[in-house]
Protein backbone atom coordinates (compact mmCIF):
# COMPACT_ATOMS: atom_id res chain seq x y z
CA UNK A 1 0.00 0.00 0.00
CA UNK A 2 1.41 3.22 -1.07
CA UNK A 3 -0.20 5.25 1.96
CA UNK A 4 -0.82 2.84 4.43
CA UNK A 5 -1.53 4.55 7.95
CA UNK A 6 -0.25 2.91 10.79
CA UNK A 7 -2.74 2.77 13.50
CA UNK A 8 -2.42 5.28 16.71
CA UNK A 9 -3.61 5.02 19.96
CA UNK A 10 -3.52 7.74 22.22
CA UNK A 11 -4.19 8.17 25.79
CA UNK A 12 -5.06 11.64 27.31
CA UNK A 13 -4.67 11.71 31.06
CA UNK A 14 -5.95 15.23 31.80
CA UNK A 15 -6.11 16.31 35.58
CA UNK A 16 -4.93 12.80 36.79
CA UNK A 17 -3.70 10.65 38.65
CA UNK A 18 -3.56 12.99 41.65
CA UNK A 19 0.23 11.18 42.69
CA UNK A 20 3.62 10.69 41.10
CA UNK A 21 3.59 7.24 42.54
CA UNK A 22 -0.03 6.63 40.87
CA UNK A 23 1.31 7.86 37.65
CA UNK A 24 4.15 5.19 37.92
CA UNK A 25 2.25 2.31 38.22
CA UNK A 26 0.06 3.64 35.69
CA UNK A 27 3.02 3.80 33.24
CA UNK A 28 4.60 0.69 34.10
CA UNK A 29 0.72 -1.29 33.50
CA UNK A 30 0.36 0.39 30.12
CA UNK A 31 3.74 -0.27 28.89
CA UNK A 32 3.75 -3.68 30.35
CA UNK A 33 0.85 -4.23 28.03
CA UNK A 34 2.55 -3.53 24.99
CA UNK A 35 4.35 -7.16 24.45
CA UNK A 36 6.72 -7.55 20.77
CA UNK A 37 5.89 -6.20 18.48
CA UNK A 38 2.97 -3.67 18.64
CA UNK A 39 0.72 -3.36 15.78
CA UNK A 40 0.08 0.50 16.35
CA UNK A 41 1.88 3.59 17.62
CA UNK A 42 1.05 4.29 21.29
CA UNK A 43 1.02 8.10 23.06
CA UNK A 44 0.34 8.64 26.02
CA UNK A 45 -0.20 12.97 26.91
CA UNK A 46 0.45 13.44 30.90
CA UNK A 47 0.48 16.14 32.93
CA UNK A 48 3.96 18.22 32.91
CA UNK A 49 4.60 16.75 36.58
CA UNK A 50 5.05 13.63 35.36
CA UNK A 51 6.46 14.06 31.89
CA UNK A 52 9.91 13.11 32.65
CA UNK A 53 9.23 10.09 35.11
CA UNK A 54 6.81 8.49 32.28
CA UNK A 55 9.12 8.94 29.78
CA UNK A 56 11.64 6.83 32.07
CA UNK A 57 9.55 4.60 32.70
CA UNK A 58 8.06 3.46 29.21
CA UNK A 59 11.47 4.33 27.59
CA UNK A 60 11.34 3.58 23.39
CA UNK A 61 8.18 2.04 23.80
CA UNK A 62 5.35 4.49 23.57
CA UNK A 63 5.16 8.34 22.88
CA UNK A 64 5.27 10.64 25.75
CA UNK A 65 3.65 14.17 24.83
CA UNK A 66 2.40 17.04 26.55
CA UNK A 67 -1.29 17.97 26.80
CA UNK A 68 -0.37 21.95 26.04
CA UNK A 69 1.35 24.65 25.43
CA UNK A 70 1.93 28.27 26.19
CA UNK A 71 0.85 29.88 22.59
CA UNK A 72 3.75 32.63 23.66
CA UNK A 73 7.71 31.44 22.88
CA UNK A 74 9.33 32.84 26.38
CA UNK A 75 9.09 35.83 28.68
CA UNK A 76 6.39 37.17 31.01
CA UNK A 77 3.66 34.44 31.02
CA UNK A 78 3.08 32.82 34.38
CA UNK A 79 2.79 29.19 34.79
CA UNK A 80 3.65 29.14 30.79
CA UNK A 81 5.15 26.07 28.91
CA UNK A 82 7.17 26.26 25.14
CA UNK A 83 7.95 23.92 23.36
CA UNK A 84 11.68 24.76 23.73
CA UNK A 85 11.33 23.59 27.15
CA UNK A 86 9.62 20.23 25.97
CA UNK A 87 12.02 19.44 23.39
CA UNK A 88 14.76 20.05 25.89
CA UNK A 89 13.63 17.28 28.03
CA UNK A 90 13.25 15.25 24.95
CA UNK A 91 9.64 15.18 24.41
CA UNK A 92 8.74 16.19 21.10
CA UNK A 93 4.58 15.85 21.07
CA UNK A 94 1.86 17.58 22.62
CA UNK A 95 -1.90 18.05 22.11
CA UNK A 96 -3.24 21.56 21.31
CA UNK A 97 -6.87 22.41 21.02
CA UNK A 98 -8.72 19.65 22.88
CA UNK A 99 -12.64 21.14 23.37
CA UNK A 100 -12.06 21.44 27.33
CA UNK A 101 -9.08 23.85 26.79
CA UNK A 102 -11.13 25.80 23.76
CA UNK A 103 -13.78 25.56 26.32
CA UNK A 104 -12.51 26.04 29.96
CA UNK A 105 -9.46 27.83 29.50
CA UNK A 106 -11.00 30.16 26.27
CA UNK A 107 -8.88 29.05 23.94
CA UNK A 108 -9.52 30.27 20.51
CA UNK A 109 -8.59 29.13 17.03
CA UNK A 110 -5.67 31.64 16.50
CA UNK A 111 -4.31 30.55 20.10
CA UNK A 112 -4.61 26.88 19.10
CA UNK A 113 -3.22 27.78 15.10
CA UNK A 114 -0.50 29.51 17.37
CA UNK A 115 0.36 26.54 19.11
CA UNK A 116 0.22 24.43 16.40
CA UNK A 117 3.05 26.63 14.32
CA UNK A 118 5.45 26.71 17.19
CA UNK A 119 5.52 23.13 17.77
CA UNK A 120 5.87 22.29 13.80
CA UNK A 121 8.52 24.98 13.93
CA UNK A 122 10.33 23.57 16.55
CA UNK A 123 10.43 20.08 14.68
CA UNK A 124 7.88 18.59 17.18
CA UNK A 125 5.00 16.78 15.94
CA UNK A 126 1.28 17.94 16.96
CA UNK A 127 -2.23 16.38 17.98
CA UNK A 128 -4.74 18.72 16.63
CA UNK A 129 -7.62 18.32 17.94
CA UNK A 130 -11.19 19.45 16.29
CA UNK A 131 -15.05 18.89 17.08
CA UNK A 132 -18.35 19.99 17.34
CA UNK A 133 -20.86 20.79 20.10
CA UNK A 134 -24.19 18.78 20.55
CA UNK A 135 -26.03 21.75 19.58
CA UNK A 136 -23.73 22.22 16.29
CA UNK A 137 -23.88 18.76 15.57
CA UNK A 138 -27.81 18.68 15.90
CA UNK A 139 -28.02 21.71 13.65
CA UNK A 140 -26.02 19.50 11.09
CA UNK A 141 -23.15 21.73 10.98
CA UNK A 142 -20.43 18.81 11.74
CA UNK A 143 -18.57 18.99 8.19
CA UNK A 144 -18.78 22.89 8.48
CA UNK A 145 -17.51 23.24 12.20
CA UNK A 146 -14.55 21.11 11.35
CA UNK A 147 -13.75 22.78 8.16
CA UNK A 148 -13.58 26.21 10.01
CA UNK A 149 -11.72 24.67 12.68
CA UNK A 150 -9.16 22.40 10.66
CA UNK A 151 -8.36 25.82 8.30
CA UNK A 152 -7.50 28.12 11.30
CA UNK A 153 -5.99 25.59 13.23
CA UNK A 154 -3.76 24.62 10.27
CA UNK A 155 -3.37 28.20 8.56
CA UNK A 156 0.30 28.71 7.45
CA UNK A 157 1.38 25.30 7.73
CA UNK A 158 2.84 23.91 5.06
CA UNK A 159 2.13 20.49 3.35
CA UNK A 160 5.89 20.01 4.15
CA UNK A 161 5.42 20.17 7.55
CA UNK A 162 2.16 17.85 7.48
CA UNK A 163 4.00 14.92 8.35
CA UNK A 164 4.30 15.98 11.63
CA UNK A 165 0.62 17.15 12.39
CA UNK A 166 -2.03 14.12 12.95
CA UNK A 167 -5.27 15.26 13.41
CA UNK A 168 -8.19 14.09 16.47
CA UNK A 169 -11.92 14.35 15.78
CA UNK A 170 -13.60 14.96 18.88
CA UNK A 171 -17.08 15.99 18.92
CA UNK A 172 -17.77 17.34 22.62
CA UNK A 173 -20.81 15.46 23.44
CA UNK A 174 -19.17 12.30 23.52
CA UNK A 175 -16.07 13.38 25.46
CA UNK A 176 -16.54 12.17 28.87
CA UNK A 177 -20.57 11.11 28.23
CA UNK A 178 -19.92 7.55 27.89
CA UNK A 179 -21.48 8.46 24.63
CA UNK A 180 -19.52 7.37 21.83
CA UNK A 181 -20.35 7.94 18.30
CA UNK A 182 -21.47 5.23 16.13
CA UNK A 183 -18.62 3.99 13.62
CA UNK A 184 -21.09 4.98 11.04
CA UNK A 185 -21.20 8.77 12.07
CA UNK A 186 -17.71 9.17 12.76
CA UNK A 187 -16.35 7.40 9.69
CA UNK A 188 -18.42 9.98 7.64
CA UNK A 189 -16.79 12.66 9.51
CA UNK A 190 -13.11 11.25 8.84
CA UNK A 191 -13.77 11.14 5.27
CA UNK A 192 -14.94 14.57 5.44
CA UNK A 193 -12.19 15.98 7.24
CA UNK A 194 -9.80 13.92 4.82
CA UNK A 195 -11.19 15.40 1.53
CA UNK A 196 -11.01 19.01 3.63
CA UNK A 197 -7.08 18.19 4.10
CA UNK A 198 -7.13 16.87 0.01
CA UNK A 199 -8.17 20.71 -0.77
CA UNK A 200 -5.81 22.02 1.45
CA UNK A 201 -2.86 20.09 0.68
CA UNK A 202 -3.53 17.27 -2.42
CA UNK A 203 -4.36 13.59 -1.98
CA UNK A 204 -0.82 12.31 -0.98
CA UNK A 205 -1.01 14.46 2.42
CA UNK A 206 -4.68 13.73 2.83
CA UNK A 207 -3.91 10.18 2.15
CA UNK A 208 -0.98 9.63 5.11
CA UNK A 209 -2.18 11.91 7.54
CA UNK A 210 -3.62 9.88 10.41
CA UNK A 211 -7.72 11.18 11.56
CA UNK A 212 -8.13 9.66 14.99
CA UNK A 213 -11.49 9.54 16.93
CA UNK A 214 -11.71 10.63 20.52
CA UNK A 215 -14.51 10.36 22.73
CA UNK A 216 -15.77 7.65 25.04
CA UNK A 217 -13.37 5.04 23.37
CA UNK A 218 -13.42 2.04 25.57
CA UNK A 219 -12.73 -1.82 24.93
CA UNK A 220 -16.27 -2.24 23.31
CA UNK A 221 -16.50 0.19 21.35
CA UNK A 222 -12.83 0.17 19.89
CA UNK A 223 -12.73 -2.39 17.57
CA UNK A 224 -15.96 -1.04 15.45
CA UNK A 225 -14.55 2.44 15.33
CA UNK A 226 -10.60 1.16 13.82
CA UNK A 227 -12.54 -1.08 11.45
CA UNK A 228 -12.96 1.98 9.46
CA UNK A 229 -10.96 3.14 6.26
CA UNK A 230 -10.66 6.88 7.73
CA UNK A 231 -10.65 6.07 11.24
CA UNK A 232 -6.45 5.70 11.74
CA UNK A 233 -6.80 5.64 15.56
CA UNK A 234 -8.19 6.79 19.25
CA UNK A 235 -7.51 9.66 21.37
CA UNK A 236 -8.53 7.99 25.02
CA UNK A 237 -9.38 9.91 28.05
CA UNK A 238 -10.85 8.16 30.56
CA UNK A 239 -10.47 4.44 29.68
CA UNK A 240 -6.23 5.45 29.36
CA UNK A 241 -6.08 5.78 33.34
CA UNK A 242 -7.28 1.95 33.67
CA UNK A 243 -4.48 -0.21 32.50
CA UNK A 244 -6.53 -3.32 31.59
CA UNK A 245 -8.93 -0.88 29.55
CA UNK A 246 -6.29 0.74 28.07
CA UNK A 247 -4.41 -2.20 27.39
CA UNK A 248 -7.37 -3.57 25.77
CA UNK A 249 -7.96 -0.57 23.48
CA UNK A 250 -3.85 -0.81 22.17
CA UNK A 251 -4.30 -4.27 21.54
CA UNK A 252 -7.77 -3.88 19.55
CA UNK A 253 -8.59 -6.09 17.20
P1 LIG B 1 -12.95 10.45 27.02
O1 LIG B 1 -12.01 11.70 26.65
O2 LIG B 1 -12.33 9.23 26.36
O3 LIG B 1 -12.92 10.36 28.51
O4 LIG B 1 -14.29 10.73 26.46
C1 LIG B 1 -11.46 11.85 25.37
C2 LIG B 1 -10.67 13.14 25.31
O5 LIG B 1 -11.10 14.13 25.90
O6 LIG B 1 -9.60 13.21 24.68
Amino acid sequence: ELFARKPFITGNWKLNPQSKSEAVDLARGIADSITGESPSDVALFVPFPYLETVQGIVGDKLIVGAEMITPEINGAFTGGVSPCMLKSMGIEWALAGHSERRTLNKESDEDINKQCKMLVEEGMNVVLCIGESLDEFEKDLVDAVCEIQLKKGLSEIGADQMSQVTIAYEPVWAIGTGKVATPEIAQSVHKSIRSITDKMYGSSVAESTRILYGGSVSPGSVDGLLEKPDIDGALVGGASLDTTSFGRIINFE
